[in-house]
């Protein structure tokens, strides 16, 4: 199974973010729209997700994290047409929104731009 995702060509780590959809650029909004639909998938292919669940993605929460994601897209006029699928909500995983937060404002100018405008960041 690939669990790789390509942002900027750089090789990254499948993960929900589970920050504040408003403060994604709309790469890191839509890439992890994506891997909801990615992560179910592999649940639902019966796939080991024992090496998410430490930090990366939390399974209980991603049908109510693909609704928020959606919700954002569809704000900002971008297309969905795609319902998740259902899976097993009993998977228990662990995921530090503050943590992402200051990765996605460490990594990307995009997401700092929108981050540093919500003053979000001032608490840091
Ligand atoms: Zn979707
Ligand atoms: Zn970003």
């Amino acid at each position: 199974m690939v669990m790789t995702d390509y942002i900027n060509g750089k090789e990254t780590e499948m993960r929900l973010w589970m920050t504040d959809p408003k403060l994604m650029c709309r790469q890191h909004l839509l890439g992890e729209h994506r891997e909801c639909h990615t992560f179910v998938g592999s649940i639902n292919n019966g796939h080991n997700v024992s090496g998410y669940l430490n930090g990366l993605v939390d399974p209980r929460l991603i049908e109510q994290r693909h609704d928020e994601l959606v919700k954002e897209m569809i704000r900002r006029g971008y297309n969905h047409h795609s319902p998740l699928a259902d899976y097993d909500h009993t998977i228990v995983g662990h995921v530090d929104p503050e943590e992402n937060l200051k990765e996605l404002h460490r990594r990307c100018p995009a997401c700092r731009a929108l981050i540093d405008k919500s003053e979000c960041s001032s608490v840091w």
